[in-house]
């Protein structure tokens, strides 16, 4: 089965509902609670707060684009290409003038979407005279089931560069859950990176602080690129990334205070208040199924009818009617679906209720695109009456593989053997 999202190396709807980010300002004042040593920063939302930062922090500063997106440094706004997401600057007169340049335009990377994402917020930072950049991030390895360190001297650049061209450049070191983190992980850690003596120790204590961290928050990514060795000879987090398991988010409320909605797609966020299991996707046929492995199995024969999901739906065993029509109309508001397909195997649920879930949609926000439907179980018959008895220009389909193909023929006009 193919994962839908690249996200795991086992795909499983769960662990490939989207995770929950933050921001960089954000993420380090979870570092500084773990003890893990950032740079002194303000955060600041117009350039005059952002005169007041530098001034206070005094010197060279670094002015940093806050958005949930990496990649900001080789980023270029939408409105002027050649200005970019982070800026070392000498004087805060340079600083008030670069935030006055971010604030409000579109920083586009290679993360964001080709429109990029607003700029609302930046970070003033005290400049660290950079020696060497590294990369430390921290994961769970599904395969192993332990939370895996993976370090590389070659940080400060597109990591996954490097992975792909120089792998041997990359290491990973997995903690076993029985034992925990241990200062010999640490060292081991250190020494990995060519670390020694004190930089040694203070990078073994930094390590120790990620793993505290990312277990006790339920983080699933924590990714600190570049971590630096100052010409001091400190060891700090120059930047973070830190994402959370969704599913776990009920156990940190402070965590969930920190959700920045303007960031997250209003789709997926939408669908989770709904009780809805969702993720968007590029495609253009979009699904709503009941059970995940339904679901899976659903955009596996879309895929092999030569189609492409454009999400991932769950709508769960019980669903109500009020979830089927909300499900149906964050489905119709992508626009880049261009057919529909309803797959029910009804146990729990019923037919009649999806079905009356459809129709209630259908009508009220407007059915412009095709609708392929595949009802089977608990109230078939009432239900394929009501799809029926709607008027709604419905292709019923009779088994699975059938409704893939029915639905990629309308989706792409093209027929489908
Ligand atoms: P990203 O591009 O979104 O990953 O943002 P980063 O926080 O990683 O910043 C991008 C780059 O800016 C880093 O890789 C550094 O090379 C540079 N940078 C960030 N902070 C400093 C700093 O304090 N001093 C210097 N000299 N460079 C910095
Ligand atoms: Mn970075």
């Amino acid at each position: 089965m193919d994962c839908y999202k690249r996200r795991t190396s086992t795909c499983f709807p769960f662990s490939c509902e989207t995770p929950v980010k933050i921001h960089e300002f954000q993420a380090k004042a979870l570092f500084r609670k773990y003890g893990i040593p950032v740079p002194r920063g303000i955060i600041a939302k117009t350039p005059d707060e952002a005169r007041d930062a530098a001034l206070k922090i005094g010197g060279t500063v670094v002015v940093k684009a806050q958005i949930h997106a990496g990649g900001r440094g080789k980023g270029s706004l939408r409105e002027n290409p050649s200005v970019h997401g982070v800026k070392v600057v000498k004087t805060p007169e340079d600083a008030a003038a670069f935030a006055a340049s971010l604030l409000g335009n579109h920083l586009i990377t290679h993360q964001t979407g080709p429109e990029g994402q607003q700029v609302k917020q930046i970070l003033v930072e005290e400049a660290s005279n950079i020696a060497t950049e590294l990369y430390a991030g921290v994961v769970l390895d599904r395969d192993t089931s332990r939370v895996a360190f993976i370090v590389s001297t070659e940080g400060g650049m597109d990591i996954e560069k490097v992975a792909e061209e120089t792998p041997e450049l990359i290491m990973t070191e997995r903690i076993d859950p029985a034992t925990g983190m241990k200062p010999y992980h640490g060292r081991k850690i250190a020494k990995a990176l060519g670390l020694e003596g004190q930089t040694a120790s203070q990078a073994a204590k930094l390590f120790a602080g990620l793993y505290t961290m990312f277990t006790a928050t339920d983080a699933s990514l924590v990714e600190v690129n570049p971590l630096v060795i100052t010409a001091e000879g400190e060891v700090k987090a120059l930047d973070a990334k830190v994402t959370f398991d969704a599913n776990a988010l009920f156990r940190h409320p402070e965590i969930q205070e920190l959700r920045d909605i303007d960031e997250e797609d209003p789709k997926e966020t939408e669908a989770h208040d709904a009780g809805l299991s969702y993720v968007a996707l590029e495609g253009s046929i979009g699904c709503l199924v009941n059970g995940a492995g339904l679901a899976m199995a659903t955009m596996d024969s879309i895929k092999n009818a030569g189609g492409s999901p454009s999400n991932f739906l769950d709508v769960g065993g019980g669903a109500t009617e009020a979830q089927v029509t909300q499900a149906f109309k964050i489905i119709l508001a992508d626009p880049n679906v261009k057919a529909i397909l309803v797959n029910i195997f009804a146990g729990i649920a019923k037919c009649d209720v999806i079905a009356n879930g459809v129709v209630g949609a259908a009508r009220e926000v407007g059915l412009a695109v095709p609708l392929v439907v595949r009802l089977e179980g608990t109230n078939v018959d009432l239900g394929k009456k009501i799809l029926a008895e709607s008027g709604l220009a419905i292709t019923p389909a009779g088994d699975m593989h059938d409704a893939a193909k029915k639905v990629v023929a309308a989706a792409t006009g093209r027929s489908v053997s």
